[in-house]
């Protein structure tokens, strides 16, 4: 991509150009997901946002060394562990291992690191000891808590008035509402059934906000490139971690905010009370094709709403079939001898539009309005004259692009085994048709249709699908 790369800063509110501090090198931090539950749909579509992103880096020419943190100690899976009276590790292991498995469904790249919170406990301490020192915090009730007054620059992130903090107003809880801005926990003393680990803090546990800034300086250093969570975490999450890691080191703790907004199912707030609440399993259950949820989940541009519908869902299903129906035919179709009926340079037009609109914030929706366009030229093409070779050449650096940062190309490149074994039984079976050996042809075809794969007998030779 040679397009220079363009954000919306969360914390400038402006549309800037994207330099790494280290030129061709991007740290990137993530706030993961606290591990207390399956992931619904609207997490995943923050996932899927900064999987768009690391994509998108990485064919800028970036390398990008990714942070995604799990929470595994925080009040919520304290909760659950209690309520099932199980260890905090075995209760949190069972909803790690469910998390990695929705993001390979959804085809996320893995980040480099995936530090747990209860890995980095020393860390954790350390960063609190570093902002007592400078006089950042006060102890009450066995709990260190950081004091707001002494970081003036507090609330630049959200948006909040630092004059409506109450001096000495204190807030345990990790989550809690915009109107309550207070002095907030970093280590909670230790409890009578919660877990704590003996430190210079007294026993205790940390508090949710001050486990990011500790994982995030640990492994990426003190000044990051680029941030990223939902916009339920600007407050009051990143506005601490701000306030924790800037207090602590006196530099920019972080360049380039960004946000996703809000899925909402059917025009409405995802909720269980309403019925509307999807987990990525509920949706597979129903039989909806995970290329497609994806498809879906990245078609509308992160920092606007996305209104998840059924509707919506089957309309991704179609995009998805075009897709794979344009490159089947494609492929068995032979090149056109003389000049074809689309030209090289359409391509490379169709492809630089493809990057311009990702370049420019991570316009997804562009970007798959510009694959779309190719896909009717292509088509058109195969109606008629035909692709030359140059052609197909620069088509085929089209798709790869798509697969490469969007990734909703239905077959991937690179054929599975499976696929491979399919090709050598369709070969074998177009072998028998030519020996007239026409029982051995049969079985073949009755071997793949009950393995869900169909034929098609075209005058370039044999197709084969899944059956959808
Ligand atoms: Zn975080």
């Amino acid at each position: 991509m040679s397009e220079p790369l363009r954000f919306l800063n969360t914390l400038s509110r402006r549309t800037e150009p994207f330099e790494p501090i280290e030129p061709g090198h991007v740290r990137l931090y993530t706030c993961g997901p606290t591990v207390y539950d399956f992931a619904h749909i609207g997490n995943l579509r923050t996932f899927l946002f900064e999987d768009v992103l690391r994509r998108t880096l990485a064919a800028s020419g970036h390398r990008v060394t990714q942070v995604m943190n799990l929470t595994d100690i925080d009040d919520k899976t304290i909760r659950g562990a209690a309520a099932e009276g199980i260890s905090l590790r075995a209760y949190t292991d069972r909803y790690i291992e469910a998390f990695f498995a929705d993001l390979d469904t959804l085809r996320v790249e893995r980040a480099e690191h995936y530090p747990r919170a209860t890995e980095f406990i020393p860390q954790m301490v350390e960063l609190v000891e570093r902002l007592s020192a400078r006089g950042h915090t006060y102890v009450q009730d066995g709990s260190t808590y950081f004091r707001i007054s002494t970081f003036p620059a507090y609330g630049r992130l959200s948006g909040i008035d630092p004059d409506q903090v109450r001096p000495g107003a204190r807030v345990d809880s990790d989550e809690y509402e915009k109107e309550d801005v207070r002095d907030f926990v970093l280590w909670k003393a230790a409890k009578p059934g919660e877990p704590a680990w003996d430190s210079a803090l007294g026993p205790g546990r940390p508090g949710w906000h001050l486990e990011c800034s500790a994982m995030a300086m640990t492994l990426l250093g003190e000044s990051l490139d680029i941030h990223t969570g939902g916009v339920d975490n600007i407050f009051p999450h990143h506005e601490n971690e701000i306030a924790q890691s800037e207090a602590a080191t006196g530099k920019p703790f972080v360049r380039t905010w960004l946000h996703a907004e809000h899925l909402i199912v059917e025009g409405q707030k995802m909720a269980k009370s309403l019925g509307n609440f999807f987990t990525l399993r509920d949706l597979l259950e129903r039989g909806h094709d995970p290329v497609a949820i994806r498809y879906l989940l990245v078609s509308v541009p992160y920092r606007q709403k996305l209104n998840f519908t059924f509707d919506g869902l089957h309309a991704a299903a179609a995009g998805i079939e075009r897709i794979g129906n344009t490159l089947r035919r494609l492929a068995y179709t032979p090149a056109a001898t003389a000049d074809g009926a689309l030209a090289a340079a359409d391509v490379d037009v169709a492809i630089a539009e493809f990057d311009a609109a990702l370049a420019d914030d991570l316009n997804t929706a562009r970007s798959l309005g510009a694959v779309h366009s190719l896909l009717t030229r292509i088509n058109q093409a195969l109606d008629g004259a035909g692709i030359d070779a140059a052609a197909r050449a620069r088509v085929d650096a089209a798709f790869a692009r798509v697969a490469a940062v969007l990734d909703i190309v239905p077959v991937r490149a690179g054929r599975s085994a499976e696929d491979e074994a399919i090709d050598a039984l369709v070969a074998e079976r177009t072998a028998a048709r030519k020996g007239k050996d026409f029982a051995r042809s049969d079985a073949i075809r009755a071997e793949l249709a009950a393995r869900g794969i169909i034929l098609d007998d075209t005058p370039h030779g044999t197709v084969w699908h899944r059956k959808s």
